[in-house]
């Protein structure tokens, strides 16, 4: 019974790092996307998985040590690659030297075998569906341990069938194929659930985009009527020299301003760089009501930004950007006759907040509890989706977002991340 008990303990061994890996660095923004890193990361939590497996084993003859560290081996080769997984391997040859005994000597012959079949393996690994990776990494992890195992039970004087811990021998060596098919199926599940969010969160910046590329064109279209008639003006040699010289500062404004709107338009729109760096609240504030300003003017909002230079956060600006303009835009879309929309960025102790207050319809109780639910969007060709991803890309920063609204009143959200100091 005892051997079932540890059985479950490795097995736990195993998974609670893959949730580790789940919250501390796909969830993170920059996370899975930096292939290097990643392969590192996984690489060193196979690495405490293994040795988990090995300072709790299953199951203890003199001279050998029976657990599942062949099941995080396998995960780190495959998922970490060739050279990151060098650590996995290294930490287990190490700690299993140190636990000595005879066992070792079968490590260090059978290991490599295993090894090589996965590193031949790895290339291909990352291409396949999750049901071949998942059989493929269970045969593998199950013909592994059939391996050693029999090996091991020829070690061991007596004839192996009749040997008293055969039964649980067979169990162990299965269950390695079992382990490994968990693991593969959750990591599988957590990268799949990741990329589908990233997409959503890609697609719905790119209608953002789109929306508001008809008012930018706009907006830059009257400084070049306006620059035009100032060059026809020009043509006259009648003009006096201090007109001319205003005519000239005037059209060169006109242009640095359309400039300005075109550039901050182009740096929302390029693609997400996922970096972590720190950022300047209120300059991103400034930035997010810049592009949006062609947007409010068409529909008759004024924006009024303030905003306290210097409060800095942690995260990638561009997802700050897109978490301001979403809101932003709602509420730009929620002012129908047009207002007011103030954005501010404060500090409360050790926190930063960004405050967007509209005066437009505001929601009813039952709205605002729908807030972030995929697809719930009262407007017409709206996706609804856009809370939602806001919702995301402020947890990952390791916020909070609350909403006070009130129907015919307004809304106003409020951003809530930790202030970073240097
Ligand atoms: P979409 O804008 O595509 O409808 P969102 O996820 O951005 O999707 O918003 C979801 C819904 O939440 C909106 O359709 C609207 O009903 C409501 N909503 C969001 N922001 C506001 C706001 N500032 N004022 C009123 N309603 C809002
Ligand atoms: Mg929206």
């Amino acid at each position: 019974m005892n051997e079932v008990k540890d059985l479950l303990l490795n097995l736990l061994i195993i998974i609670v790092p893959l949730f580790l890996y789940q919250t501390f660095w796909i969830d993170k923004p920059g996370g899975t996307l930096i292939a290097s890193r990643n392969r590192i990361a996984i690489s060193i939590l196979a690495a405490i998985s293994a040795l988990g497996c090995m300072a709790f084993p299953v199951f203890f003859l003199p001279g050998y040590v029976y657990d599942l560290r062949l099941v995080p081996l396998l995960m780190g080769i495959f998922y970490g690659g060739v050279r990151a997984s060098l650590i996995v391997i290294v930490v287990v040859y190490l700690y299993r030297w140190y636990l000595g005994g005879v066992g070792f000597s079968v490590v260090a012959l059978l290991y490599p075998l295993a090894i090589g079949i996965a590193y031949l393996f790895e290339a291909k690994f990352s291409r396949w569906d999750r049901r071949r990776k998942m059989y493929a990494g269970s045969a593998l992890a199950l013909f592994s341990s059939l391996l050693i195992n029999i090996v091991v039970l020829y070690l061991i004087d007596g004839p192996p069938l009749s040997n008293p811990h055969l039964p649980f021998i067979v169990s162990f060596v299965i269950l390695h194929g079992i382990a490994m098919w968990i693991a593969i199926y959750l990591i599988e599940n957590m990268r799949d659930k990741a990329a589908l969010r990233f997409e959503i969160q890609q697609s719905e910046k790119l209608r953002i985009i789109g929306q508001l590329a008809a008012s930018i064109a706009h907006e830059v279209r009257n400084p070049l009527t306006v620059v035009r008639g100032f060059l026809q003006l020009l043509q006259s040699d009648q003009i006096p020299e201090e007109k001319r010289r205003m005519f000239l500062k005037l059209g060169i404004e006109e242009l640095d301003r359309s400039e300005t709107i075109i550039s901050n338009y182009l740096a929302f729109a390029r693609p997400q760089s996922q970096r972590i760096e720190a950022i300047d609240a209120a300059e991103r504030v400034e930035h997010a009501a810049g592009i949006i300003s062609s947007y409010a003017t068409l529909r008759n909002v004024e924006i009024a930004h303030q905003a306290r230079p210097g409060l800095l956060i942690e995260g990638d600006p561009e997802q700050l950007s897109q978490v301001l303009m979403n809101l932003l835009k709602n509420g730009i879309e929620a002012m129908q006759s047009g207002g007011v929309l103030t954005i501010s960025a404060i500090d409360e102790g050790n926190l930063v907040l960004i405050e967007i207050t509209d005066t437009g319809i505001g929601m009813s109780p039952e709205e605002t509890a729908r807030l972030g639910n995929p697809f719930f969007s009262t407007k017409e060709g709206g996706t609804g989706l856009g809370i939602m991803v806001t919702y995301q890309l402020i947890q990952s920063m390791n916020g909070s977002i609350d909403v006070h609204s009130e129907k015919g009143k307004g809304t106003r959200f409020t951003i809530k991340l930790p202030r970073k100091y240097d």
